[in-house]
């Protein structure tokens, strides 16, 4: 047994914890977990836990069905809203085959060989998210319309609205489980509000997000309300993004950063947002994985609809937040298409995976966009050689099955999985006859 496994063993005794949850998460970046009693915990340092991959989506196909959840000691947190006595604690696995090897089809596993293709090129991938959300009442008719918690826009400060409440429990306990919060505000839809995580290594980001989701959702439910990270959850207000500042350090310095530079940015800085507009189109399917995440995409409220950059350019892509001088280190690329609902795992694998290409091919950086680019026309775009992001699902699919870069990312399984349940997802849509063909054609047709 390590230190850490030894560190985790000493702490379960000394706070009194009685169930651990291991954690895991499937192919869409749903979280799954399973509780093992104190005394399991050495064997499953050792040997993992069994359970049923076929159970879970995308983890493994039938005839390999077992498979086995190895907790990542470094990852150890007690759960703080579960009490002092007799509390519970968490860890996140690594999903093996019943033969000790990683499992292809874990997206955590997915993520870490990414990072390892990083690290092979001397680099350490740091992310910083900004999660948007929405709260509203509890309601369990899902006719219902939705009733946001409260009126309020942009950083309003709502004077004992649940919000604030809200915001303080939620961070209060993400603080006490080792995950550190830069800001937090309300955003500009009803009941809509921001958490942004300070940065960490891409790993302990995804990880976090994970745990992020579960506390904003159990918080919820402790007020009376419910959180959702559901992109685009109502017509006519902004949908919620995950915009992610991303940077690339190669040991203590940032290789994004160049004092010389334009906007600081460095020669890789450059090559890396190339790479990112030039392969937007195939990953947009991973960071925007659900039919209504295009709802989002294409419905304003500052989500980014064309692939173009800019310095400070709220329309664009890909942002180059403000330089701040006091801080050497913070160039950073700021990346707005990912949506609050992406598994965070995949999506941060093909971000780095899109800029990586774009490093090592020496891709060259387009012209910034300079211009509010939602206000252009068409032909306007057309000219200065801005495309669209895919317009739907179905769009954004049949792009990535084409891509090289995304199959090599996400590995065959993950690959075949994900398109194949995303078509499913897209042709049960589609079937759909909706509220609005009904309000539109009746009684005219
Ligand atoms: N809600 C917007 C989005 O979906 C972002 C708004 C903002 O933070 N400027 O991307
Ligand atoms: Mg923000
Ligand atoms: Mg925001
Ligand atoms: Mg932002």
């Amino acid at each position: 047994m390590d230190k850490q496994q030894e560190y985790v063993l000493r702490a379960i005794e000394e706070r009194d914890i009685r169930f651990i949850r291991l954690w895991f998460t499937d192919v869409l970046g749903i979280l799954k977990s399973v509780a093992i009693a104190p005394a399991e915990l050495e064997g499953a340092f050792e040997e993992g836990i069994g359970f049923d991959g076929s159970a879970i989506e995308g983890l493994a196909r039938v005839y390999e069905a077992d498979m086995v959840a190895r907790p990542d000691p470094s990852t150890f947190q007690v759960l703080p809203w579960r009490g002092d006595h007799h509390g519970v604690a968490r860890m996140f696995c690594d999903v093996l085959t019943p033969a000790g090897e990683s499992a292809r089809s874990d997206p955590r596993n997915v993520l870490k060989r990414t990072l390892e293709k990083a690290g092979d090129l001397g680099f350490t991938f740091y992310t910083h998210p900004e999660i948007e959300f929405y709260l509203f009442e509890q309601c369990d008719d899902d006719q219902a319309p939705l009733v946001p918690v409260d009126t309020a826009g942009y950083f309003d400060h709502v004077a004992r609205g649940s919000g604030h409440d809200f915001r303080r429990r939620a961070i209060t306990l993400l603080e006490s489980m080792g995950i550190s919060v830069e800001f937090s505000h309300h955003e500009a839809g009803p009941g809509q509000n921001e958490i942004d995580l300070r940065y960490a290594d891409a790993l302990s980001t995804a990880d976090n997000l994970m745990t992020f989701r579960t506390v904003v959702k159990e918080v919820a439910l402790q007020q009376g309300l419910m959180a959702t990270f559901m992109p685009k959850p109502m017509i006519d207000a902004p949908g919620s993004g995950m915009h992610t500042h991303m940077s690339l350090f190669e040991g203590e310095s940032n290789a994004f950063h160049d004092p010389a530079g334009e906007y600081q940015l460095s020669g890789t800085g450059r090559s890396f947002i190339a790479g990112l507009l030039r392969h937007s189109h195939e990953i947009t399917a991973v960071t925007n994985q659900f039919v209504n995440s295009y709802k989002r995409l294409w419905g304003g409220g500052e989500a980014p609809s064309y692939v173009c950059w800019g310095h400070n350019n709220r329309s664009a892509l890909v942002r180059v937040p403000m330089y701040k001088p006091d801080k050497g280190q913070s160039s950073r690329v700021e990346y707005r298409a990912l949506d609050s609902a992406a598994n965070p795992y995949l999506a941060y694998s093909v971000i780095l995976a899109a800029g990586l290409k774009g490093i090592e091919e020496g891709y060259e950086l387009p012209e910034e966009a300079s211009d509010n680019v939602w206000a252009l026309s068409p032909a306007e775009r057309r000219a200065l050689g801005i495309a669209p992001l895919p317009g739907s699902l179905s769009h954004a699919l049949d792009i990535m099955e084409s891509s090289e870069l995304v199959a090599e990312t996400l590995g065959e399984d993950v690959f075949e999985f994900f398109v194949r349940n995303k078509h499913q997802e897209w042709e049960t849509y589609r079937a759909q006859v909706t509220p609005f063909e009904r309000q539109r054609f009746i009684p005219a047709l």
